[in-house]
């Protein structure tokens, strides 16, 4: 069985942990860098991107982070997390983990759009996906190994490089698991490769 791991120093931990499981998969709260050699793919939640990096320095969870990515292990990153695997920050000298060739723009909805519902098409799901922004990040402009996954008003909200994938998005908040799901597809192909 595949277990997911959801970074668990700040933010929407719980919610991820809930839907993982009602998908099928182990769910760990991952706290510890150690912990990451249990899991088959990671989850970073959405919170408060300046926080979680402070939290990953201090708990020596930034070069594992980078290793477990360079094993081709699944990361996805929603909203602070999708802040977090940009390699450009528009606003910001400094990127995180830089993990994927985006460059991400934080709080880019506005203060009257705070947070909002809205139905997008995603590449991979038939039917329009309903997803839940608050204080959202989105992709201002993307290199070309990056595939678009979705779209709002033009500016991108959903992305996949490799291993990486990326949602401004918060999957957990609504019952459709699809957006989920496709993480879980990543991990189930990328645990069939480690295996052989
Ligand atoms: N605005 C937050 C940030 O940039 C992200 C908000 C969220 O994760 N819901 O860190």
């Amino acid at each position: 069985n595949l277990t997911i791991g959801v970074l668990g120093l700040q933010g929407a931990v719980a919610e991820h942990i809930k839907q993982v499981e009602a998908l099928g998969c182990n769910g760990l709260i991952v706290k510890r860098p150690e912990q990451l050699a249990f899991i088959d793919g990671l989850i970073l939640p959405g919170g408060e991107s300046t926080t979680m990096r402070k939290l990953i320095d201090r708990y020596g969870f930034f070069e594992p982070l980078i290793e477990f990515s360079n094993e081709k292990k699944p990361i996805f990153g929603t909203c602070a997390g999708m802040v977090l695997v940009a390699n450009k920050l528009s606003e910001s000298k400094e990127a995180h983990l830089g993990l994927m060739n985006v460059c991400v723009k934080r709080n880019a909805f506005g203060r009257q759009r705070d947070s909002f519902e809205a139905a997008l098409e995603v590449k991979g799901i038939e039917t329009p996906y309903s997803a839940v922004f608050i204080r959202a990040p989105y992709i201002e402009s993307a290199g070309e190994e990056v595939e678009i996954l979705a779209q709002y008003n033009g500016n991108i909200v959903a992305a996949k490089q490799g291993n990486i994938l990326a949602s401004a998005f918060h999957p957990e908040l609504t019952a459709d698991t699809r957006f989920l799901q496709l993480f879980i597809e990543m991990v189930k192909e990328s645990a069939k490769t480690t295996a052989l």
